[in-house]
C-alpha cells in the first residue's frame, strides 16, 4: 500500500531563494565607475582619452571569454586600453599605477544596501537562502566575510557565468524543482531572463549603476517575473510565490 506522504508542516512553502550579491546586496558598481575616473586621470598627460569608456568596454567585452568576470579581469582591461590609446608606449610608472587602483579596488569596503540584512534576517530558516554571485572567487569570498551576511545562508554559489544552464545544474544540485526556486537581482540578463528560461521565478530589484553588459529587455507578461524597488518588498512577493 502507498500512502501519499505530505511534507513536513515546517517545509511547505519553502521555496530556494536565491540571492545575487554585487548591487543587490551590496554596493560594486560605483566602485569600477570611481576606478575608470582614476584610470582616465593617469592617462590624461598621455592622451586624448575621448572615448575610454567605449574602448575600455570594447576590451573587457574581448577579454571576457578568457579572463572572466571581476576586477583581476578589468584591471588587465586597463591596462590594454592604455596601451592602445598611446601605441603601446605607455610609460611603466603609468602601468604601476593602473596596477594600483585595480589593488585599490580590491580592497574596497563592503557597503551593504538598505534592508539587506533586515530581509536575509527576516527570511532566514523559512526558506533555503542561497547566495548565486559571478566574478573572482577571492573576492567574492572577501566581500561575503566582510559583509556578515554569511550565516543567513545555505549555500553559497560563486559561478562563472550565470546562464540557463547554470540556474538549471544549482537547482539540481540542491534537489529543489525550478518552479520552487525564485532569484533576486538587479541584472536582468544574468539574474532575471535565465532564470525565467529554467522555469524558476524572479525578482528584478534595479539599481541606478548597473554595467551596460549587464543590459537587456525586461520580460513582458510573464507571471513569474516581479520587479520590485528595493530589499524589503522581496517577503511579501515569496509569501505570494509560496
Ligand atoms: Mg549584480
Amino acid at each position: 500500500m502507498t500512502t501519499a506522504v505530505n511534507p513536513p508542516a515546517r517545509e511547505a512553502g519553502r521555496l530556494l531563494v536565491g540571492f545575487d550579491a554585487d548591487d543587490t546586496l551590496w554596493q560594486n558598481e560605483q566602485f569600477y565607475r570611481l576606478t575608470e575616473d582614476a584610470f582616465a586621470a593617469s592617462l590624461a598627460d598621455y592622451c586624448e582619452a575621448t572615448d575610454l569608456s567605449e574602448r575600455l568596454l570594447a576590451a573587457e567585452r574581448r577579454n571576457l571569454a578568457l579572463y572572466g568576470f571581476g576586477i583581476k579581469g578589468f584591471t588587465l582591461s586597463m591596462i590594454e586600453t592604455a596601451l592602445e590609446l598611446t601605441n603601446s608606449e605607455l610609460p611603466g610608472h603609468i602601468v604601476g599605477r593602473i596596477l594600483e587602483i585595480g589593488r585599490e579596488m580590491l580592497r574596497h569596503p563592503v557597503d551593504l544596501l538598505p534592508s539587506a540584512r533586515e530581509t536575509l534576517e527576516a527570511l532566514a530558516g523559512r526558506h533555503r537562502l542561497v547566495l548565486i554571485t559571478k566574478g573572482d572567487l577571492f573576492d567574492q569570498e572577501r566581500k561575503l566575510a566582510a559583509s556578515g551576511l554569511g550565516p543567513f545562508f545555505d549555500g553559497i554559489e560563486i559561478v562563472s557565468d550565470k546562464t540557463e544552464l547554470t540556474y538549471q545544474n544549482i537547482f539540481a544540485r540542491h534537489g529543489i524543482e525550478p518552479d520552487r526556486c525564485v532569484m533576486i537581482g538587479n541584472s536582468l540578463k544574468s539574474d532575471i531572463l535565465p532564470v525565467l528560461g529554467a522555469g524558476a521565478s524572479a525578482i528584478f530589484i534595479p539599481h541606478d549603476l548597473t554595467w551596460i553588459h549587464e543590459h537587456a529587455e525586461k520580460p513582458e507578461g510573464d507571471p513569474r517575473f516581479f520587479e520590485v524597488a528595493d530589499l524589503s518588498a522581496v517577503p511579501g512577493i515569496l509569501q505570494a510565490i509560496a
